[in-house]
């Protein structure tokens, strides 16, 4: 019998783990990627394997510090004034998304990817033998400010809830489990059930793997556009080729709404940039993941190296790397750290992840063109679902029973909201 055959526009972490489970599936896969594989979002990312983190950004709180950012180009949030409708509208949505039940929703869809992923991950890593520093060691949250670290308490009890961990620890504890933190911190936060890796060895342990198993990686390729009769695709379109397959799966990340025309629907993710800074080997630095909380950066151990990254600054596909805004990601580290002279810095980074304003992804079938799947929008969780993301679509594309409800990731949410 022929196979059936599939083409991935994106080579993420998205389109990976769906070309992985496609294969599995016995699919002919093609990945088609305008850069590099894993150059996007996937590459320089904190690596962090988060199920904790079911909460969307969704809060008043967070939409007064957006506005008031606007006027400081070195807090951790910043949006860049300018005149952008779309992006006016994302940010009214935003505020319609942060009452109560529509949180409660968005975490709901959030906890099912996040821990079918976690769940996954750790078969994927011992059976594909992926070498990417893999380990699930918890993470901490570390607080300056009294008040903030009593508030997390509620946060904690609610994310009790859903099953998961949380342990509130005080200075005396928090310094315990890791003395490389700054004396003068008032307590923490420990996630047991966490993990890491290190992404840009994931992805390129991915590409070896996936080429191993028969799918085509196609790199440099912008798809533009898509040949289609009667509401069916047949082929995208790259400047060099045509691909012709049975089934397609765009998962280009922050750049998914260019193609909304084509898919017939409003795609509403914003690119939200971020920055890293990679160290060569530091030694006086914590052992386990940490967020630093008051100044939104978080820390990644590998056996040698150390990654600092945060911030979100709303400012279009701007990939300059702001000096400015570096810095204020080392000076945030320096208040948490006992010792804040760190390496030799291996690597700056800066990355746009899929935003969309009601924290969910989208995983759905575009509504005009009936064999072409969305699965984009992950913000900023992309590595933290991508297992389970790509189960999911695999088992859409092969039309068989998903293992989690699809229902919260639909493209109806936003033709409803219109
Ligand atoms: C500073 C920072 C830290 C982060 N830390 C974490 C973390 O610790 N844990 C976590 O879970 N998440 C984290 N994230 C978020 C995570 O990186 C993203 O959610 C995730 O990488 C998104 O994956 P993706 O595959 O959807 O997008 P991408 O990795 O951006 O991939 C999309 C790909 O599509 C390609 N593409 C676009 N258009 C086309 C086209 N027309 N034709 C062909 N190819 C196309 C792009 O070139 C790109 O390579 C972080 C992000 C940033 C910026």
């Amino acid at each position: 019998m022929k196979k059936r055959s599939a083409v991935i526009i994106g080579g993420g972490v998205i389109g990976a783990f769906i070309a992985y489970f496609l294969l599995q599936k016995g699919w002919q896969v093609s990945i088609v990627e305008k850069d590099r594989f894993g150059s996007g979002s996937s590459e320089g990312n904190c690596g962090l394997i988060v199920p904790n983190h079911v909460f969307p950004l969704n809060s008043p709180g967070s939409l007064l510090k957006a506005f008031r950012s606007m006027l400081t180009r070195d807090a951790p949030l910043h949006v860049k004034p300018r005149l952008d409708l779309d992006l006016f509208q994302w940010f009214i949505q935003f505020a319609l998304k942060c009452g109560q039940s529509d949180i409660l929703f968005s975490a709901r869809g959030r906890h099912a990817l996040l821990q079918s992923s976690f769940d996954l991950y750790p078969f994927i890593v011992e059976r594909e033998e992926l070498d990417c520093d893999w380990e699930k060691g918890g993470s901490l949250h570390a607080f300056r400010s009294e008040k903030e670290w009593r508030a997390c308490a509620e946060e904690g009890a609610a994310i009790r809830e859903f099953g998961i961990v949380a342990e509130q620890l005080d200075r005396r504890q928090l310094l315990r489990l890791e003395p490389s933190l700054a004396p003068d911190l008032c307590g923490g936060w420990l996630y047991p059930q966490t993990a890491h890796l290190c992404p840009e060895k994931l992805m390129a342990s991915m590409h070896g793997m996936l080429t191993q198993k028969g799918a085509t990686i196609l790199e440099n390729a912008e798809v533009t556009g898509f040949d289609a009769t009667n509401n069916y695709a047949q082929s995208v379109r790259t400047a060099d080729a045509t691909i012709a397959a049975d089934a397609f799966v765009v998962a280009a990340g922050a750049w998914t709404p260019r193609m909304q025309k084509v898919l017939g629907c409003r795609i509403p993710i914003q690119p939200g940039k971020g920055y890293s800074i990679t160290v060569a080997g530091a030694e006086q630095v914590p052992a386990r993941p940490c967020f630093f909380e008051e100044k939104s950066v978080v820390t990644t151990p590998w056996p040698d190296s150390f990654r600092l990254g945060g911030t979100m600054e709303f400012s279009g596909f701007d990939d300059s790397l702001d000096r400015e805004r570096l810095a204020a990601l080392s000076r945030g580290a320096d208040q948490y750290l006992a010792d804040p002279s760190l390496g030799a810095v291996e690597k700056e980074w800066c990355g746009f992840r899929p935003m969309t304003y009601d924290g969910l992804p989208i995983i759905d079938w575009s509504p005009r063109l009936r064999n072409v799947a969305v699965a984009a929008g992950h913000n900023m969780l992309g590595l933290s679902m991508g297992p389970g993301t790509g189960k999911l679509v695999a088992e859409t594309i092969s039309q068989e029973e998903p293992h989690v409800d699809p229902r919260p990731y639909s493209l109806q949410r936003f033709i409803r909201n219109r």
